[in-house]
């Protein structure tokens, strides 16, 4: 018998089958190994699924722990912050409490109506508030909507997107947030273009706002005739309203004229700093005579208003938040061994061009991309290190940014 048999045994981890001389570590338990890669692996997938977690009581975030949350995320805006915060706490709450004895209070259920222009968050709030409170999502475009009967989509349409957001888990889907983007396009309005009334689309609405039992059929490619349908509550879904209003300046104007709150002067005059004022002072009274129907206003007690991104707060969003477009592209160009810098004033040209364009936020990319296109072309072609600085003039005059070597990273490199 060889004295070494033992020794001479191949060792491997029984899960993804390196041997031992390939692992940095491979713990043995009754009968099977599990090597140090492995081993993280299900950390990995451990930690994910208390992630998965769904929110209840216990684990609800505060609303300060919200508001801190956005911030992290959203810059400026603060009043809607915290209105936000408070409410979706207040919402999650309200489904998470006990059976009720026979005289409690009965907590309503209050969406929420957002009012600022484009590209100044309102969509960027519903999604982050989805993912810090771990619920499906679902974002639809008010435009599209159609009153029952018409070609177009409907109040079902919402739910499916919502059930398909939760992967089909209806129980999660019950407890998710949807936003209905361009919601003052249903307003009702004298001579609108609209083939379908506005007001048709606010009624039917209605019903899903309050919360109601819906019967969502789901396509299939097999027969038609045997249809299949899945029942959704509503009652415990959050409806966040979001829209640029415009032309609501004028009506809370016309109100508050002579009163002590009246804004005076011209009002095409005002910037949109004034503009963003007189709309923080909106009462449920203007959105009627704007065109939106009292049960429907009734249905979306919770206002928040969003400020327009001035040049400033444009720069703060191109390099402060956590996922900043700024940070993005320092990253990837990182990856190719290229340093990415920005003269200041070539931030603010950005933010210049993208208030021109009056998309707010939104437009910031489509520049970023026009701007850095040649240096992401090229660099990567290069050997050793670069730097590539964007001047006020490469934006200005939509020019390729210089290529230099870095100096500074071979230095540190050696
Ligand atoms: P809206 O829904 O108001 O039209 P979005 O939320 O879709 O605008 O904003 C478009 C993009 O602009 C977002 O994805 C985000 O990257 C950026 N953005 C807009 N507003 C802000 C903000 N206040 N802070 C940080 N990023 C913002």
């Amino acid at each position: 018998m060889p004295k070494y048999e033992t020794s001479s045994k191949v060792y491997k981890c029984s899960f993804c089958g390196k041997l031992d001389r390939q692992v940095n570590r491979l713990i043995q338990g009754p009968g099977v190994y599990i090597c140090d890669g492995c081993v993280r692996l299900c950390n990995e997938i451990l930690e994910n699924e208390v992630k998965e977690e769904t929110t209840t009581n216990t684990n609800l975030p505060k609303p300060k722990k919200i508001y801190t949350i956005l911030d992290q995320y959203i810059i400026g805006q603060d009043d809607a912050k915290k209105t936000l915060s408070v409410a979706v706490y207040n919402h999650y709450k309200r489904i998470g409490q006990k059976r009720k004895a026979e005289d409690d209070v009965e907590l309503q259920k209050s969406n929420i109506l957002m009012i600022g222009p484009t590209g100044s968050g309102k969509t960027l709030f519903a999604q982050i508030l989805a993912k810090i409170l771990n619920v499906p999502l679902a974002i639809v475009d008010a435009n599209a909507l159609t009153e029952a009967g018409y070609v177009g989509e409907n109040v079902e349409d919402i739910l499916l997107a919502l059930i398909n957001s939760a992967n089909g888990d209806v129980g999660k889907a019950e407890r998710g947030i949807v936003y209905i983007d361009e919601i003052d396009k249903i307003a009702r309005k004298a001579g609108t273009t609209r083939d379908i009334s506005g007001e048709g689309v606010q009624q039917a609405l209605l019903k899903i706002l309050e919360g109601t039992s819906v019967n969502v059929p789901i396509p299939s490619s097999v027969h038609q005739q045997m249809q299949e349908m899945i029942s959704i509550d509503t009652k415990n879904v959050l409806f966040i309203c979001g829209g640029a209003f415009n032309g609501l300046e004028k009506v809370i104007e016309e109100r508050t004229k002579g009163s002590k709150l009246g804004f005076g002067a011209n009002i095409a005059s005002k910037n949109d700093k004034d503009v963003g004022k007189i709309l923080k002072e909106v009462m449920p009274d203007d959105l009627l005579k704007f065109g939106l129907i009292p049960e429907f206003v009734g249905r979306l007690p919770i206002i928040a208003t969003l400020d327009a991104l001035d040049e400033n707060t444009l720069v703060r969003i191109l390099t402060e938040p956590k996922n900043a477009l700024i940070k993005q592209y320092k990253k990837l160009m990182d990856m190719d061994d290229t340093r990415l810098e920005f003269e200041e004033d070539a931030l603010q040209a950005i933010a210049n061009e993208a208030i021109q364009r009056n998309t707010g936020a939104r437009g910031l990319r489509s520049i970023l991309e026009r701007v850095m296109r040649d240096s992401m072309f090229n660099t990567p072609s290069i050997e050793g290190n670069t730097v590539v600085t964007v001047t006020r003039n490469d934006v200005v005059h939509n020019k390729s940014p210089i290529l230099r070597s870095d100096v500074k990273k071979m230095l540190s490199k050696n």
